[in-house]
Protein backbone atom coordinates (compact mmCIF):
# COMPACT_ATOMS: atom_id res chain seq x y z
CA UNK A 1 0.00 0.00 0.00
CA UNK A 2 0.99 3.66 -0.62
CA UNK A 3 2.58 5.84 2.36
CA UNK A 4 4.73 8.70 2.68
CA UNK A 5 6.83 9.74 0.03
CA UNK A 6 9.80 8.55 2.56
CA UNK A 7 7.16 5.65 3.68
CA UNK A 8 6.30 7.05 6.91
CA UNK A 9 2.75 6.26 8.05
CA UNK A 10 0.95 9.62 8.52
CA UNK A 11 1.75 9.50 12.51
CA UNK A 12 4.96 8.79 12.08
CA UNK A 13 8.11 10.95 12.81
CA UNK A 14 11.49 10.82 11.24
CA UNK A 15 14.06 9.16 13.13
CA UNK A 16 15.31 11.11 15.68
CA UNK A 17 18.24 11.79 16.89
CA UNK A 18 19.99 13.31 20.28
CA UNK A 19 23.91 14.31 20.93
CA UNK A 20 24.54 15.97 24.09
CA UNK A 21 27.74 17.62 25.39
CA UNK A 22 29.09 18.56 22.07
CA UNK A 23 30.66 22.01 22.33
CA UNK A 24 33.69 21.95 24.74
CA UNK A 25 33.30 25.43 26.20
CA UNK A 26 29.57 26.01 25.84
CA UNK A 27 27.67 25.22 29.59
CA UNK A 28 25.33 22.86 27.96
CA UNK A 29 25.14 22.00 24.45
CA UNK A 30 22.98 19.12 22.05
CA UNK A 31 22.56 18.30 18.56
CA UNK A 32 18.85 16.95 17.64
CA UNK A 33 18.02 15.55 14.55
CA UNK A 34 14.48 14.86 13.07
CA UNK A 35 15.76 12.74 9.60
CA UNK A 36 18.07 15.29 7.72
CA UNK A 37 17.04 17.71 9.64
CA UNK A 38 19.94 18.33 12.22
CA UNK A 39 20.21 21.61 14.82
CA UNK A 40 23.20 21.90 16.93
CA UNK A 41 22.44 24.35 20.28
CA UNK A 42 24.98 25.60 22.55
CA UNK A 43 23.91 27.32 25.64
CA UNK A 44 26.60 30.34 27.45
CA UNK A 45 25.66 31.71 30.86
CA UNK A 46 23.89 32.90 32.91
CA UNK A 47 26.24 35.65 33.07
CA UNK A 48 25.88 39.34 34.86
CA UNK A 49 24.14 41.85 32.76
CA UNK A 50 25.16 45.14 32.53
CA UNK A 51 21.61 46.16 31.70
CA UNK A 52 19.89 47.41 35.03
CA UNK A 53 16.75 46.75 33.22
CA UNK A 54 17.47 43.05 33.92
CA UNK A 55 17.06 42.93 37.27
CA UNK A 56 13.56 41.45 37.69
CA UNK A 57 14.39 38.36 35.40
CA UNK A 58 17.35 36.76 33.47
CA UNK A 59 17.83 37.98 29.56
CA UNK A 60 17.35 35.42 27.33
CA UNK A 61 19.07 36.09 23.30
CA UNK A 62 18.73 33.50 20.75
CA UNK A 63 20.65 33.08 17.43
CA UNK A 64 19.52 30.52 14.76
CA UNK A 65 21.84 30.44 11.64
CA UNK A 66 21.34 28.54 8.58
CA UNK A 67 24.87 27.27 7.72
CA UNK A 68 25.78 27.79 4.08
CA UNK A 69 26.05 23.92 3.59
CA UNK A 70 23.25 22.89 5.07
CA UNK A 71 20.79 23.07 1.87
CA UNK A 72 21.15 21.84 -1.50
CA UNK A 73 21.73 24.92 -3.18
CA UNK A 74 24.09 26.86 -1.06
CA UNK A 75 22.94 29.50 1.37
CA UNK A 76 24.03 32.90 1.25
CA UNK A 77 26.29 33.51 4.28
CA UNK A 78 24.65 36.50 6.00
CA UNK A 79 22.14 36.32 8.38
CA UNK A 80 18.25 36.69 6.30
CA UNK A 81 15.14 38.42 7.87
CA UNK A 82 14.46 34.89 8.30
CA UNK A 83 16.86 33.91 10.37
CA UNK A 84 16.45 37.37 12.27
CA UNK A 85 12.53 36.37 12.29
CA UNK A 86 13.24 32.34 13.41
CA UNK A 87 15.83 33.69 16.44
CA UNK A 88 13.01 35.59 17.80
CA UNK A 89 10.26 32.79 17.24
CA UNK A 90 12.42 30.27 19.04
CA UNK A 91 13.15 33.06 22.06
CA UNK A 92 9.63 33.05 22.49
CA UNK A 93 8.88 29.81 22.46
CA UNK A 94 11.32 28.70 25.05
CA UNK A 95 11.13 31.73 27.44
CA UNK A 96 7.95 30.26 28.21
CA UNK A 97 8.82 27.48 30.10
CA UNK A 98 12.15 29.06 31.82
CA UNK A 99 12.18 30.36 35.38
CA UNK A 100 13.95 33.55 34.45
CA UNK A 101 12.94 35.32 37.57
CA UNK A 102 15.31 32.65 39.33
CA UNK A 103 18.42 34.02 37.85
CA UNK A 104 17.84 37.70 37.51
CA UNK A 105 19.87 40.30 36.37
CA UNK A 106 21.92 37.89 34.27
CA UNK A 107 21.97 37.20 30.22
CA UNK A 108 21.54 33.40 29.11
CA UNK A 109 22.72 32.75 25.33
CA UNK A 110 21.67 30.09 22.90
CA UNK A 111 23.48 29.59 19.76
CA UNK A 112 21.60 27.14 16.96
CA UNK A 113 23.16 26.19 14.49
CA UNK A 114 21.78 24.22 11.52
CA UNK A 115 24.19 21.76 10.61
CA UNK A 116 21.85 20.19 7.48
CA UNK A 117 18.44 21.47 6.77
CA UNK A 118 14.98 19.32 5.06
CA UNK A 119 12.41 21.38 6.76
CA UNK A 120 11.66 21.26 10.50
CA UNK A 121 14.79 23.14 11.30
CA UNK A 122 12.82 25.72 13.60
CA UNK A 123 10.99 22.72 15.75
CA UNK A 124 14.52 20.74 15.99
CA UNK A 125 16.37 23.86 17.15
CA UNK A 126 13.65 24.35 20.02
CA UNK A 127 14.20 21.01 21.08
CA UNK A 128 17.95 21.17 21.02
CA UNK A 129 17.59 24.57 22.83
CA UNK A 130 15.48 22.53 25.05
CA UNK A 131 18.23 20.42 25.99
CA UNK A 132 20.79 22.47 25.87
CA UNK A 133 19.15 24.68 28.47
CA UNK A 134 18.80 21.95 30.60
CA UNK A 135 22.65 20.67 31.02
CA UNK A 136 23.25 24.40 31.25
CA UNK A 137 21.09 23.80 34.74
CA UNK A 138 18.93 26.90 33.68
CA UNK A 139 15.84 26.49 35.73
CA UNK A 140 12.63 25.30 33.63
CA UNK A 141 9.10 24.26 34.27
CA UNK A 142 9.63 21.64 31.58
CA UNK A 143 11.28 20.17 28.58
CA UNK A 144 9.78 22.41 26.20
CA UNK A 145 8.92 20.35 22.72
CA UNK A 146 9.15 21.81 19.25
CA UNK A 147 7.90 19.85 15.94
CA UNK A 148 5.62 20.17 12.98
CA UNK A 149 1.96 18.71 11.90
CA UNK A 150 0.53 19.61 8.71
CA UNK A 151 -2.17 19.03 5.79
CA UNK A 152 -0.60 17.75 2.45
CA UNK A 153 -3.40 17.62 -0.23
CA UNK A 154 -6.26 16.20 1.84
CA UNK A 155 -3.91 14.30 4.62
CA UNK A 156 -3.64 15.55 8.20
CA UNK A 157 0.26 14.55 8.97
CA UNK A 158 3.24 14.89 11.51
CA UNK A 159 6.61 16.12 10.91
CA UNK A 160 6.76 17.36 7.32
CA UNK A 161 9.94 16.83 5.47
CA UNK A 162 10.85 19.21 2.92
CA UNK A 163 9.66 17.18 -0.20
CA UNK A 164 6.48 17.42 1.60
CA UNK A 165 6.07 21.22 2.42
CA UNK A 166 6.89 21.66 -1.22
CA UNK A 167 3.61 19.17 -1.92
CA UNK A 168 1.73 20.74 -4.94
CA UNK A 169 -0.62 17.98 -6.70
CA UNK A 170 -0.74 20.15 -9.95
CA UNK A 171 2.65 19.39 -10.50
CA UNK A 172 2.87 15.85 -9.77
CA UNK A 173 0.85 15.15 -12.31
CA UNK A 174 3.24 15.59 -14.62
CA UNK A 175 5.52 13.49 -12.92
CA UNK A 176 5.70 9.72 -14.13
CA UNK A 177 7.00 9.11 -11.24
CA UNK A 178 5.55 10.58 -8.45
CA UNK A 179 1.90 11.13 -9.66
CA UNK A 180 1.04 7.79 -7.59
CA UNK A 181 1.79 9.76 -4.59
CA UNK A 182 -1.65 11.98 -5.35
CA UNK A 183 -3.55 8.30 -4.74
CA UNK A 184 -2.48 9.21 -0.47
CA UNK A 185 -2.27 12.46 0.07
CA UNK A 186 -5.03 13.64 -2.13
CA UNK A 187 -5.21 17.12 -4.14
CA UNK A 188 -3.97 20.89 -3.01
CA UNK A 189 -0.91 21.66 -1.59
CA UNK A 190 0.99 21.35 1.42
CA UNK A 191 0.10 23.85 5.31
CA UNK A 192 2.74 23.46 7.43
CA UNK A 193 1.99 24.24 11.29
CA UNK A 194 5.15 24.44 13.02
CA UNK A 195 4.11 24.34 17.13
CA UNK A 196 6.14 24.37 20.33
CA UNK A 197 4.37 22.59 23.62
CA UNK A 198 5.17 22.33 27.23
CA UNK A 199 3.85 18.69 27.50
CA UNK A 200 3.10 18.99 31.60
CA UNK A 201 0.62 21.49 30.48
CA UNK A 202 -1.11 20.92 27.76
CA UNK A 203 0.22 23.77 26.35
CA UNK A 204 1.29 25.71 23.21
CA UNK A 205 3.52 28.04 23.31
CA UNK A 206 4.23 28.47 19.33
CA UNK A 207 1.78 28.00 16.69
CA UNK A 208 2.62 29.21 13.32
CA UNK A 209 0.55 28.02 10.21
CA UNK A 210 1.81 28.50 6.60
CA UNK A 211 -1.34 27.64 3.98
CA UNK A 212 -5.47 26.77 4.46
CA UNK A 213 -6.96 24.57 7.24
CA UNK A 214 -10.31 24.27 8.55
CA UNK A 215 -11.35 24.28 11.76
CA UNK A 216 -11.84 20.88 12.07
CA UNK A 217 -8.43 20.19 10.05
CA UNK A 218 -6.40 22.02 12.94
CA UNK A 219 -7.85 20.85 15.42
CA UNK A 220 -7.71 17.34 14.60
CA UNK A 221 -3.42 18.39 13.74
CA UNK A 222 -2.97 20.00 17.10
CA UNK A 223 -4.28 16.91 18.79
CA UNK A 224 -1.72 15.14 17.18
CA UNK A 225 1.03 17.22 18.07
CA UNK A 226 -0.11 16.96 21.49
CA UNK A 227 -0.11 12.79 21.52
CA UNK A 228 3.66 13.08 19.46
CA UNK A 229 5.12 15.98 21.66
CA UNK A 230 5.16 12.90 24.72
CA UNK A 231 6.73 10.79 22.52
CA UNK A 232 9.52 13.64 21.64
CA UNK A 233 10.00 14.02 25.47
CA UNK A 234 10.27 10.69 26.20
CA UNK A 235 13.23 10.60 24.01
CA UNK A 236 14.72 13.63 24.72
CA UNK A 237 14.16 12.70 28.98
CA UNK A 238 15.75 8.99 28.37
CA UNK A 239 19.00 11.23 26.73
CA UNK A 240 19.49 13.50 29.69
CA UNK A 241 18.76 10.36 32.28
CA UNK A 242 21.67 8.09 30.49
CA UNK A 243 24.46 11.03 30.34
CA UNK A 244 23.89 11.50 33.82
CA UNK A 245 24.04 8.04 34.54
CA UNK A 246 26.94 7.11 32.53
CA UNK A 247 29.01 10.38 33.58
CA UNK A 248 28.50 9.12 37.76
CA UNK A 249 30.13 5.86 36.74
P1 LIG B 1 11.58 25.35 8.82
O1 LIG B 1 12.98 24.88 8.52
O2 LIG B 1 11.39 25.66 10.28
O3 LIG B 1 10.53 24.39 8.27
P2 LIG B 1 11.00 27.21 6.61
O4 LIG B 1 9.59 26.80 6.36
O5 LIG B 1 11.35 28.66 6.50
O6 LIG B 1 11.43 26.77 8.11
O7 LIG B 1 11.97 26.42 5.66
C1 LIG B 1 11.67 25.13 5.22
C2 LIG B 1 12.88 24.50 4.61
O8 LIG B 1 13.23 25.19 3.41
C3 LIG B 1 14.14 24.55 5.46
O9 LIG B 1 14.18 23.57 6.47
C4 LIG B 1 15.19 24.32 4.40
O10 LIG B 1 15.22 22.93 4.04
C5 LIG B 1 14.64 25.12 3.22
N1 LIG B 1 15.19 26.49 3.22
C6 LIG B 1 14.76 27.54 3.94
N2 LIG B 1 15.48 28.66 3.69
C7 LIG B 1 16.40 28.32 2.77
C8 LIG B 1 17.47 29.02 2.10
N3 LIG B 1 17.71 30.31 2.33
N4 LIG B 1 18.20 28.34 1.21
C9 LIG B 1 17.95 27.03 0.96
N5 LIG B 1 16.97 26.31 1.55
C10 LIG B 1 16.20 26.93 2.45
Amino acid sequence: MIKRFDGREYNELRKIKTKLNVVDNARGSAIFSFGDTVALAAVYGPKPSKMSLDYEKAFLRVRYNMLTFSTPERKKPTPGRREIELSEVIKRALESTLLLEEIPGSIVDVYVEILNADAGTRTASINAASLALSLAGIPMKDLIVGLAVGKIGEKIVVDLNKEEEDYDSEKLKKDPEKSKYIEYYGEGRATDIPVAIIPSEKKFTLIQLDGEISNKELNDSLNLALEKSLEIKEIMKKTILNTYKTSTL
